[in-house]
């Protein structure tokens, strides 16, 4: 099995800290605004064909609302570019076509039809792309998913779910695979399996991942984002954000206030 937590500072100089030309995906200015809270404001993020990039950030800092802009979930303002197509207006059926992939937090799977039904869902978004995982992929991916096949997503564990929506994404062909919260809520082994799995999928696909979970994110990724409400607060190479781990942390303390507050005792 891969070592999801190997670093993998050497493929990160053969793209985004080298790489020349205009990348896959770039936002610029890219702002979201729910009434009067700014979520996003004004951030600049760019991906190159098969990097692997993580997105930091403590809770609320605006990560999740940033996938759902690029994906078009949500309105924003500022420029996506995507395979040099401008998509800040584009439907979210349109660059789910072209490409750009979200796998949701909450995982968002079909409850009553089985695992392999909302995977072979997934192969509706790849439009004329060559495929690149095969049904059967995914199950040597997710080997827990194998006896699950006829199993209604319903009855799925969370993790399970996960999976599935994982490999959901897969199926669609990802140019682009955009992950939030892959490991929220699951226990150590699956979030361990997970990231077995994405480690071999970042050879297959450019990967965005949303994380609260930085060390495990930096074990998997090129380069880092880190956001702090709502800006890019540092940015780099995966090895240069864990040298600079005090510094990170101190962007993600609200993270450790929120769960401080959690299991304060009440009396
Ligand atoms: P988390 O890790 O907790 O999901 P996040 O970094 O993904 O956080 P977002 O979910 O993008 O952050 O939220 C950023 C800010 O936008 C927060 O203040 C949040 O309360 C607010 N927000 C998010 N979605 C909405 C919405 N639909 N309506 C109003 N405010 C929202």
């Amino acid at each position: 099995m891969t070592d999801a937590s190997a670093p993998t500072a050497a493929g990160a100089t053969a793209l985004g800290a080298t790489a020349t030309g205009e990348p896959m995906m770039r936002a610029t200015g890219l702002t979201v605004t729910y009434g009067t809270v700014e979520a996003v404001r004004g951030i600049d993020i760019e991906i190159f064909d098969g990097e692997t990039v993580a997105l930091l950030g403590a809770n609320g800092a605006g990560k999740s609302s940033t996938l759902r802009a690029l994906s078009r979930l949500v309105k924003a303002t500022g420029t996506i570019q995507f395979d040099g197509r401008d998509i800040i207006k584009a439907q979210p059926d349109a660059v789910a076509r072209a490409g750009l992939i979200h796998v949701p937090e909450g995982r968002h799977l079909f409850a009553s039809l089985t695992t392999e039904e909302n995977l072979q869902v997934g192969m509706t978004a790849k439009g004329k792309r060559d495929p690149i995982f095969q049904i059967d992929d995914i199950y040597d991916l997710f080997p827990a998913l194998t006896a699950l096949r006829k199993r209604s997503a319903w009855a799925l564990s969370g993790g399970e779910q996960q999976m599935v929506a994982i490999g959901r994404g897969l199926l669609s062909a990802p140019r682009l695979l955009l992950l939030d919260e892959p490991s929220l809520g699951l226990a150590p082994v699956i979030v361990t399996a997970v990231y077995g799995a994405l480690a071999q999928i970042k050879h297959r696909t450019a990967v965005l991942v949303v994380e609260q979970n930085a060390s495990l994110a930096l074990g998997l990724v090129d380069r880092a984002y880190v956001l702090a409400v709502g800006e890019i607060a540092m940015a780099g190479l995966s090895s240069e954000l864990t040298d600079r781990e005090a510094l990170l942390a101190s962007y993600l303390a609200r993270e450790t206030d929120a769960d401080d507050d959690a299991v304060a005792p009440s009396g």
